[in-house]
């Protein structure tokens, strides 16, 4: 029996070193894709060492479950599309939060009259948590998927009595919390508090903002790694509780560079919804200057460096592989040619990253706002490809700005500026760019792919 559970821990420990393989291959998107295999593997050999661990009670409902939940993700892997990631991320996060949180329940209502009383006060008291936490990570998520796919305003929903409402959930997670604790046996507690934490969960989201949802879909994935952990405890697994603590590791690591990003302490975005409301921004003076695809390709032939800076339209326009296509012909052509990745640009950590990996873009070439800022006036030209809130001066220029003190990308600093997009309208945070009416700015309106296309095409007939 002893050697039984020796090398059950052994597979545990072997899955868990796999994650954290997984992990640290995951951190470059070179090894990324076996990153992903390898932290595959290491959940395959958790869950049959879990199923041989005899904690099951029917083999029927594992399989159907599997079928079922496998077919489904398979076939959603295969249809969503790139620009639907971000809202596909977010469900998954709650989907972690609510297996956490029907695991807390099953953990109880398996439990037979007599079973009760040996339940300690710590597994008692890790359930509560397990089924708070996640439970306003799976409705927190769902808020958040509604903002980010467009079905609900991404504006932050805001009402009076909503700080009280909240302040209350609180107090009520204690009080109801301590009761079941001392009652485990009734249903009312544990019912009570899946309701609270379903509740605050939609209170917490839909009070910020869409432009903080960075931070917020980071955290919603700490929170479900924190979850699992307290779960894990529930239950006395330990793969569970390994998981989730590199989960809500990660997720905690990864907030805390979106709060950077975004030049916010954590507590500014969770609070955003109580803050007084921000002026309206300085109305922006000067005039539009619009430009040809042709005319942008004269400019560029003549270029020696350009700077890309893709945003949330390349992803819309799928425009990556007509960039690339015109980084070669530029390079041909004698320029050199770099890109600059904002942290939040696109709809999720690493969206341009993957996009461009997916066009073969050299990782070299991809640098970090940090890094092109200094040397900005360097560039005989800054093509921004649907991009607008993360190269919005007003982040700099207008204290009235609901962005101002973001870091941005300072594209206005280059000898000369093209925005590909297809009007002059706000980006994801609904504010107006003063970018577009600077004298060294040129707008090439239209979809992304179709411009790029557009100055390849002038690059062949040359
Ligand atoms: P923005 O959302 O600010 O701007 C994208 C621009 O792309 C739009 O203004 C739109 O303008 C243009 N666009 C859309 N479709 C096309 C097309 N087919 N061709 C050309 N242009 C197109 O994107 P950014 O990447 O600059 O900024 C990201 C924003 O998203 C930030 O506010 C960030 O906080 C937020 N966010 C980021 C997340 C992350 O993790 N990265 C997660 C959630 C939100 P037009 O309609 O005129 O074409």
């Amino acid at each position: 029996m002893e050697s039984v559970a020796l090398i059950i821990n052994l597979a545990y420990v072997l899955a868990a070193g796999l994650f954290i393989l997984g992990l640290k291959l995951l951190s470059h998107p070179a090894t990324a894709r076996k990153g992903n295999l390898v932290s595959a593997v290491g959940m395959f050999i958790a869950v049959v060492v879990t199923l041989l661990d005899h904690q099951i009670i029917s083999y029927q409902w594992i399989v159907l479950g599997f079928v079922i939940g496998g077919a489904y993700g398979a076939w959603k892997a295969k249809s969503v599309e790139m620009t639907q990631m971000p809202e596909m991320v977010s469900l998954f996060n709650g989907f972690g939060g609510a297996a956490s949180l029907l695991l807390g329940w099953a953990a109880i209502s398996q439990q037979t009259a007599a079973s009760f009383h040996l339940l300690t006060h710590f597994m008692l008291i890790t359930v509560i948590l397990t089924i708070v936490i996640g439970g306003i990570t799976f409705s927190g998520s769902v808020v958040a998927w509604g903002k980010l796919s467009g079905r609900m305003g991404a504006k932050a929903v805001i009402f009076t009595g909503l700080r009280e409402l909240s302040i209350a959930h609180l107090v009520a997670f204690f009080v109801v919390g301590y009761l079941f604790v001392n009652d485990p046996a009734s249903a009312l507690w544990l019912t009570l508090t899946i309701v609270l934490a379903l509740s605050f969960g939609v209170l917490a989201t839909i009070s910020i903002g869409g432009a903080d949802m960075p931070v917020v879909i980071a955290l919603l994935n700490s929170y479900s790694g924190v979850a699992a952990t307290a779960a894990g405890l529930a239950v006395g697994n330990t793969i569970l509780i390994v998981t989730g603590l590199l989960v809500g590791a990660s997720g905690l690591i990864l907030t805390n560079i979106m709060c950077k990003a975004m030049n916010r302490s954590l507590m500014n975005v969770l609070l955003s919804g109580f803050a007084k409301p921000v002026e309206a921004g300085e109305k922006i003076e000067g005039e539009i200057k619009i430009m040809s695809a042709q005319d942008a390709f004269y400019v560029l032939e003549a270029a020696q460096a350009v700077l890309v800076v893709p945003g949330y339209g390349m992803a819309v326009a799928q425009a990556q592989h007509a960039v690339r296509e015109m980084q070669t012909l530029l390079e041909e052509n004698g320029c050199t040619v770099e890109y600059a990745i904002h942290p939040v640009a696109g709809r999720m950590p690493g969206h341009m990253n993957v996009l461009l990996a997916e066009a073969d873009v050299p990782y070299d070439q991809l640098y970090e706002m940090d890094d092109v800022n200094p040397r900005m006036e360097n560039y005989d030209v800054v093509i921004i490809i649907g991009a607008n809130d993360v190269v919005n001066p007003a982040a700099k220029e207008m204290k009235g700005s609901p962005i101002y003190g973001m870091p941005v990308i300072e594209a206005y600093r280059a000898k000369t500026v093209f925005v590909l997009k297809r009007s002059a309208n706000a980006g994801f945070a609904g504010v107006d760019n003063p970018l577009f009416f600077k004298d060294n700015t040129r707008m090439v309106l239209g979809d992304a792919k179709d411009t790029i296309n557009s100055i390849v095409r002038e690059f062949g007939d040359d």
